[in-house]
């Protein structure tokens, strides 16, 4: 019974809404005010703005009130004349001659309430950035462009570089995800990872929450069967109980001359920072150097490519969990996550 309650409400007020938009539209404000002399007048290139508030004139002399913007929403005008205007108590003032889309309200406005608009670049022109810069690492001119351009192009950008928005907003709060380890074994390897991410960031995108106050639970899970080490579904990071238990684990189980070049320890550090990774918004890459690499593209939710061996191999054989490193490419990945809202 609540439902429909809300239904109707809604709907009374949707029609209220457009009923009062149409009564704007019909009754322009017409109120004379006193004139102004005009100073000088000159032409600008078109530029586009906003106005939600403030009169249009119809005249330049600012006798004609013809629109209150306030009732107007936010309209777009492209202005193409700047007006020098001399008020009868002898100041001056900027008004801009603008137009909108439709070209039916145009006149004068003060051009202190004109925003400009951000115009974003075409799809066109930020995939042919993308290709000038290195594969699958947002350097600098990738993630310094207008934020327009990140809100209109985020497609273009998540499978230029294989970032997804996988977190939910509650779990980033001011940019800032808080973990429960509710399995003491694993905090030591959850506090090193959680620097890992801080140092190379350089700012606390993780912190250590509680048990009644934390947006991530790092805990232990059962991966064998499903091949996984460390698994991130969207909600929670899942350790593997079997293989962590396992002190020979991964080391016993791959090439000596490997295993010798790093430990256990890194291993599981590397395994739950991989995992943190994915919920700043990272899927894997083909470079064995990075913390985000997977031997296939296989499992990926997005992939600019297909991969089926390394794209490009690390110079020690091991990978990045492994390592439990964060590349460059990496980090310029989690700097353009943050950029794109993923955390
Ligand atoms: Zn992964």
């Amino acid at each position: 019974m609540k439902q429909l309650k809300e239904r109707v409400l809604l709907l009374a007020a949707g029609m209220f809404t457009a009923g009062a938009i149409a009564i704007n539209q019909a009754n322009p404000v017409d109120a004379k005010t006193s004139a102004v002399k005009v100073v000088s007048v000159s032409s600008i290139s078109k530029t586009t703005y906003q106005a939600s508030k403030g009169y249009l004139y119809g005249d330049a002399q600012l006798t004609q009130k013809r629109y209150n913007l306030r009732n107007y929403g936010k309209l777009v005008f492209d202005a193409s004349k700047r007006l020098t205007v001399k008020k009868p108590n002898g100041k001056q003032a900027i008004y801009y001659y603008v137009t909108n889309k439709s070209s039916k309200i145009k006149g004068y406005i003060w051009h202190g309430y004109l925003t400009k608009v951000q115009v974003p670049m075409s799809e066109k022109a930020i995939v042919k950035l993308i290709d000038q810069a290195p594969d699958m690492n947002p350097v600098e001119s990738i993630r310094d462009l207008k934020p327009i351009n990140y809100e209109t192009h985020e497609a273009a950008f998540d499978l230029a570089y294989n970032v997804f928005h996988f977190s939910p907003a509650s779990m980033f709060r001011d940019n800032q995800a808080s973990i429960y380890v509710p399995d003491s074994e694993l905090s030591q390897h959850v506090q090193a990872a959680m620097a890992k991410w801080n140092t190379a960031l350089d700012t606390t995108v993780f912190t250590l929450g509680t048990k009644t106050n934390h947006t991530l639970t790092i805990s232990f899970g059962n991966g064998v069967k499903e091949g996984w080490d460390g698994l991130y579904d969207g909600k929670a990071i899942y350790v593997d109980k079997a293989h962590y238990r396992d002190a020979q684990y991964p080391g016993a189980y791959m090439k000596p001359e490997l295993a010798a070049k790093f430990t256990t320890d890194q291993y599981w550090d590397g395994v739950i920072a991989h995992e943190l990774g994915h919920t700043l918004g990272l899927d894997h890459t083909g470079y064995q150097e990075d913390l985000m690499y997977a031997p296939n593209s296989m499992g990926n939710v997005i992939a600019k490519y297909i991969w089926k061996k390394p794209v490009a191999k690390s110079a020690t054989g091991l990978d990045g969990t492994e390592m439990a490193a964060i590349s460059e490419r990496d980090l310029n990945r989690a700097k353009l996550a943050k950029i794109l809202g993923y955390w």
